[in-house]
């Protein structure tokens, strides 16, 4: 068994979030696990960018008010509780709504390492009028 302790939380990059994100990384499993389990939290506003995942996420708001959308489709607001799929390869991006902070729990695969393709593709930023839709 290994208890591990607390990490310092790491700012999330500003070529894949726009505002105040900081993730703290809670499952990294070791091989042959994939398990990726991400605890991130947006600021007011602040979002990914247009994003994609190889092998899907699923995403579970712990805290706050958040925003999340498919390429194509509706703004759809998520709250505590909620859990949202995105499959492999839907375009996407989530965040914290205008005045709410939002903590969710991010869950993925990795890819195993015959897989030659990113785990995540990162696009444009979300634009204002994007976000305000
Ligand atoms: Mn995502």
């Amino acid at each position: 068994m290994n208890i591990i302790p607390k990490h310092p939380s790491i700012k999330g990059p500003t070529d894949m979030f726009s505002g105040d994100v900081y993730f703290d990384v809670i499952a990294k499993g070791e091989s042959p696990s994939r398990l990726r389990v991400n605890s991130v939290h947006f600021a007011p506003c602040a979002r990914t960018a247009w994003h994609c995942h190889a092998s899907g996420q699923t995403l579970h708001v712990t805290e706050g008010v958040g925003l999340v959308q498919s390429r194509g489709g509706d703004v759809i607001e998520m709250r505590p509780g909620d859990t949202i799929y995105t499959p492999p390869g839907e375009w996407h991006w989530h965040g914290a709504a205008p005045n709410h902070f939002m903590t969710h729990l991010a869950m993925w695969e990795n890819l195993s390492e015959d897989q030659d393709v990113p785990e995540t593709t990162w696009g444009e930023q979300v634009s204002d009028v994007e976000y305000r839709a």
